[in-house]
C-alpha cells in the first residue's frame, strides 16, 4: 500500500506540469490502493476531496510549491484517517484512582503476553499500579512466560496451572487485584494460529466474565492486507476500543494500519518496536505515514532540534543549506553535537529511516551509540573548516588527509574511513546520488 502510494505522488513529482490530469491519476491510483485495502470508501473519497481542494487553493497562492501541497496534504489525510476522529487521548489516558481493566485479544504469535507486560510496565512509569493477569490456558507454558515478563517488570501476576477455564482464572484474577487496589489490571488471553470460532467463544466469555474499560486489539505489523479480516472478526465479538500494533522493528512498514483502524473503527494506540521490554512507543501518526511511505521525516528531525535548543539558529541554517544541496561535514558534526545534548540517541534517530539501523546509530545499543558519536566528533574537531564546510566527496579520497585526521584524533585510520562512509551515506539518503538525480529525501519532498 505505501509503496503505490509512494509511487502515485511520483507522478506528481516527475510531471513537468501539474496540472488536473497528472492530479487526478495520482488520485485515482491512491484511492484505488486505499479502497484495495479496504480502506471505508467514504474515508478514500473524503482524502481526494480534501487533497483537490487543497491542490486548487495552491494554484491561487502565490508563491506555493504544489507538489509539495499535494505530497503534504495527502500525508495528512492519511494521518488523520489512522486516528479517525477518535478519543486517542481518552483511550491512551487512563483514568488514576478506578481499576481500569484492560483485556489483550489478537492471534497467537502476534505478541500479546509480550505487549501486556509493555504496557504495564509504560504506565508503571507513569504512576500507575498495574497487574497482570494470565487467562492463556491454551499454551502450555503460556503461564510461565507471563511470570517471567511480569517478574522482569516487577509487575504482580496471577494465573493457575491447575485451573483450565480462562473465563474462571480472568474473574478470580481481576477480583483479586481490584480488592488490592490496584489501579490497572491486564488481562492476557489465548490466541490460535488461525480465526477460529472457539477462539471467539473464549474471548466473549472472558469479556462477560471480567467486564473490561478498553479491550486492545493485537496486531503483527507485518500483516499486511490479512489485517481487516483478522481485526474485524476481533471487532465482531468483543468491543476492541484500541489496536498495538507489534513488529515494527523489522521490514514491516505497517500497510495494514490503515484497514485495522477502519475495520475496528479504533486509534493504534501503541506500536511494537522489539523484543526488549522497553521497546515500546506511542503510536505518532505523521511518523508512521510517513515510515508507510518510505520518507525519512526529516522536517520532524529539524523541528526535534528546534525543541531541544530554542535559541539556536541551527534549524533555519540546516534547511537553509539543504535548500541549497549542500549537507556538509558540518551539518553532520551539528546534528550530532544537537544528539548529544538532547541524550536520547534512538528516539531521536529513529525518525530517519536508515539511519536507525545503520552502523552508526544501532537501536539497542543507545550506550554504544553515544561512544560512537562522540568518537566521531573528535575526528571532525581534526577537520579544517574547509573540509568541514564542503559537501565534494571528493575531498576524501585524498589518504594524507585521512591520515591526518586520524593522527590528529589518535584513532586508526580505519575509524576515520568509516565516518566518511558514514557521512556519504547519510548525505546521499538526504540529498540523493548526485545533482539532477534526485529520489533524496529533500527531492522527495518536493524541495
Ligand atoms: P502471543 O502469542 O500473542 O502472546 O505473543 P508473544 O508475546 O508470546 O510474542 C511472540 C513472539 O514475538 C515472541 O518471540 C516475542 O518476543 C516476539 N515479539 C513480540 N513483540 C515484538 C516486537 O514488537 N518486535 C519483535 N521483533 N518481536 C516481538
Ligand atoms: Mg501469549
Amino acid at each position: 500500500l505505501g509503496q503505490r502510494i509512494s509511487n502515485a505522488l511520483a507522478m506528481v513529482n516527475n510531471a513537468e506540469t501539474i496540472d488536473e490530469k497528472v492530479l487526478d491519476a495520482c488520485l485515482k491510483e491512491i484511492t484505488t490502493a486505499l479502497l484495495q485495502a479496504d480502506v471505508n470508501v467514504k474515508l478514500v473519497m473524503n482524502l481526494r476531496t480534501n487533497v483537490k481542494v487543497r491542490a486548487n487553493n495552491a494554484d491561487k497562492g502565490a508563491g506555493l510549491n504544489k507538489r509539495k501541497i499535494i505530497e503534504k496534504s495527502v500525508v495528512d489525510e492519511l494521518s488523520s484517517m489512522l486516528s479517525s476522529g477518535l478519543d486517542e487521548k481518552q483511550l491512551v489516558d487512563l483514568k488514576k484512582g478506578k481499576p481500569n481493566v484492560v483485556m489483550f485479544v489478537g492471534l497467537q504469535a502476534t505478541g500479546k503476553t509480550t505487549t501486556c507486560t509493555k504496557y504495564g510496565a509504560f504506565y508503571k512509569k507513569k504512576g500507575f499500579k498495574p497487574a497482570l493477569v494470565c487467562a492463556d490456558t491454551f499454551r502450555a507454558g503460556a503461564f510461565d512466560q507471563l511470570k517471567q515478563n511480569a517478574t522482569k517488570m516487577q509487575i504482580p501476576f496471577y494465573g493457575s496451572y491447575t485451573e483450565t477455564d480462562p473465563a474462571v482464572i480472568a474473574a478470580k484474577g481481576v477480583d483479586e487485584f481490584k480488592k488490592a487496589n490496584h489501579d490497572l489490571i491486564i488481562v492476557d488471553t489465548s490466541g490460535r494460529h488461525k480465526q477460529e470460532e472457539s477462539l471467539f467463544e473464549e474471548m466473549r466469555q472472558v469479556a462477560a466474565q471480567t467486564k473490561p474499560d478498553l479491550i486492545i486489539f493485537v496486531m503483527d505489523g507485518s500483516i499486511g492486507q490479512a489485517a481487516h479480516d483478522q481485526a474485524k472478526a476481533f471487532k465482531d465479538t468483543v468491543e476492541v476500543g484500541a489496536v498495538i500494533m507489534t513488529k515494527m522493528d523489522g521490514h514491516a512498514k505497517g500497510g495494514g494500519a490503515l484497514s485495522a483502524v477502519a475495520a475496528t473503527q479504533s486509534p493504534i494506540i501503541f506500536i511494537g518496536t522489539g523484543e526488549h521490554m522497553d521497546e515500546f512507543e506511542r503510536f505518532e501518526a505523521k511518523a508512521f505515514v510517513g515510515r508507510l511511505l518510505g520518507r525519512g521525516d526529516w522536517r520532524g528531525f529539524v523541528d526535534k532540534i528546534q525543541e531541544a535548543v530554542p535559541d539556536d539558529e541551527t534549524k533555519d541554517d540546516i534547511m537553509d543549506s539543504l535548500n541549497k544541496g549542500n549537507f556538509t561535514m558540518r551539518i553532520l558534526y551539528e546534528q550530532l553535537a544537537n544528539v548529544q545534548k538532547m541524550g536520547s540517541v534512538g528516539q531521536i534517530m529513529s525518525m530517519i529511516p536508515g539511519l536507525s539501523n545503520s552502523g552508526l546509530f544501532s537501536k539497542d545499543k543507545e550506550k554504544d551509540s553515544a561512544a560512537r558519536i562522540k568518537k566521531f566528533m573528535t575526528m571532525m574537531d581534526s577537520m579544517t573548516n574547509k573540509e568541514l564546510d564542503s559537501s565534494d566527496i571528493k575531498l576524501w579520497q585524498t589518504e594524507s588527509r585521512i591520515m591526518r585526521i586520524a593522527r590528529g584524533a589518535g584513532v586508526h585510520p580505519q575509524y576515520v574511513g568509516e565516518l566518511i562512509g558514514e557521512y556519504v551515506r547519510i548525505r546521499t539518503m538526504i540529498m540523493g546520488p548526485g545533482k539532477g538525480k534526485g529520489k533524496g529525501i529533500m527531492q522527495q519532498m518536493g524541495k
